[in-house]
């Protein structure tokens, strides 16, 4: 048995300036995926590891991924795909190919026009497998996906199964592949066909309402759990959308994969799920406190001094693991604005970070222990972003952190302690304040570009304080104003009637 793999993972934000070119992403070629690329955070060691564990022959492609960012550069998603279909191309000349299972994230988008038609009408995905399909047109096929996936008429016509992420924040892509990869095993392996229901609801939602340990989540992927285990169900998935990328098929989507046979069972899951999750739409609510920068700045100045520590304030409105830009800065200037209170703390404020490439550099030419003016801000995202110019002490800096080789810096402003990054990582690496020293539990406040708080950050906080901050990945869908998403969709129109 012979199964093509590989995937492309990212989480496009249209609403960020930022094009994500191929310095953004990390690219595992061929048997390059099998020696390095298998990270157990990845929904492709999942497949990989299933298929192998069958006996299968796997023939790997391409796994491009990056940090979530803004839409890809057209250029570097047209060789990727190329590349991925050569490779097909290429395998099928050796021999035949029995199936395909890819992992992909679900909403990458691709600037610009693709296979022309607009961005907003197809997703890097969809493009991407329907390629695919048409190389391998009667092979089934099944792919991973992120529970934020954003489902495109193309991509449901090309591909066969889904399973999806069923925790926020993802701790089960593992798992996904391992799912993904079995159906497509359990299809072979019977002969039988896969058929996947559809149900999409007209509804948006910002991950931070929506993690899976708080209800109505919890209860909703029970209901996932429970229709897996009827006759002949493989997979039931909720995908709750990306709502930070302006697209007409912006929605949370409901996919039961089945055997053909149980159709009709798989028909009735995803209109039951469906429902469920219409009838929630009220009860999704912050899990964490949530206020606008100043008031959330005083919240916590409040917390510290009660002896809550370490308290932490996440500046979710640019959290670059949205996509955002990561150099917004509302919650910046809240806290320079309080620099007195901030002054007072029994240890420094910490604030992590921002991206800026140019500052990074600075400060990393500069060395440790050497004073440097920079400018923090507003680069890229200059509608809500202003250049804020600080005399910093450098204090530590890293070359080459992590995946993405990124330059790390911590700088001191009086009493904040800043870290930048060269290249937009993002900042819930659980290694990344390590890398600098920095050891989160030793401070009172923690400032962050994150929403809901890693598990590292999360086994700590003594409070967890949500900022709404203004920037691309804003909290309140309400203010964004979309021009292509369909209406009517809630909560933009709070009084819409649907049924399933
Ligand atoms: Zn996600």
């Amino acid at each position: 048995m012979r199964i093509l793999t590989g995937g492309i993972n990212h989480e496009s934000n249209s609403l960020s300036p930022i094009i994500t070119g191929e310095d953004d992403f990390v690219v595992f070629r061929g048997n390059e995926i099998i020696a390095k690329g298998m990270s157990p955070e990845y929904s492709s060691t999942g497949i990989i590891q299933t298929l192998r564990s069958h006996g299968a022959e796997i023939i790997p492609t391409v796994l491009a991924r990056a940090v979530p960012n803004g839409v890809v550069s057209a250029a570097f998603y047209q060789k990727i795909k190329n590349e991925i279909l050569d490779r097909a191309r290429e395998a099928l000349k050796e021999g035949p190919i029995d199936g395909i299972c890819l992992a992909l994230h679900g909403s990458m988008k691709v600037q610009g026009d693709l296979s022309g038609k607009a961005a907003d009408e197809v997703s890097a995905e969809g493009d991407l497998c329907t390629a695919l399909r048409g190389i391998l047109p009667g092979v089934p096929f099944t792919a991973a996906l992120d529970m934020h996936a954003t489902i495109t008429p193309d991509l449901l016509e090309a591909v066969n199964g889904f399973a999806g992420y069923k925790t926020a924040p993802h701790t089960d892509c593992l798992e996904t592949g391992e799912k993904a990869a079995e159906m497509l095993l359990a299809s072979l392996g019977s002969g039988r066909k896969l058929y996947t229901a559809y149900t999409g609801i007209p509804m948006m939602i910002a991950g931070e309402k929506s993690e899976t340990a708080a209800e109505p989540m919890a209860s909703l992927i029970k209901g996932c759990l429970s229709a897996e285990k009827q006759d002949g169900i493989q997979a039931a998935s909720i995908l709750l959308g990306f709502p930070w990328a302006d697209s007409k098929y912006n929605a949370v989507t409901i996919l039961v994969t089945s055997f053909e046979e149980a159709k009709n069972t798989a028909d009735r899951c995803a209109r039951d799920l469906a429902l469920s999750f219409w009838r929630s739409r009220g009860d999704f609510t912050f899990r964490t406190e949530c206020y606008d920068s100043r008031r959330a700045m005083a919240a916590a100045y409040e917390a510290v001094a009660k002896g809550e520590r370490p308290v932490f304030v996440s500046d979710s409105g640019d959290n670059p693991t949205a996509g955002a830009a990561g150099d917004a800065t509302d919650l910046l200037e809240a806290i320079i604005a309080t620099m007195d209170q901030a002054d007072g703390l029994p240890t420094p404020l910490l604030y992590s970070g921002f991206y800026d490439a140019e500052a990074a550099a600075a400060c990393i030419r500069a060395g440790e222990n050497a004073a440097q003016d920079i400018t923090l801000g507003g680069r890229r995202d200059t509608v809500n972003g202003r250049k804020i110019p600080l005399r910093v002490q450098v204090k530590k800096t890293v070359r080459d952190f992590g995946p993405y080789k990124s330059g790390l810096a911590l700088v001191s402003y009086r009493n904040l302690l800043i870290t930048i990054t060269s290249k937009h990582i993002g900042f819930g690496d659980e290694d990344l304040l390590p890398a600098l020293g920095i050891n989160a539990g030793d401070y009172c406040l923690i400032a962050v570009k994150l929403g809901y708080l890693e598990p590292c950050f999360r086994r700590i906080a003594a409070r967890a304080i949500l900022a709404s901050s203004r920037g691309c990945s804003h909290e309140i869908l309400e203010n964004i104003p979309y021009k292509k998403v369909r209406r009517p969709i809630y909560p933009l129109d709070p009084d819409i009637d649907w049924t399933p």
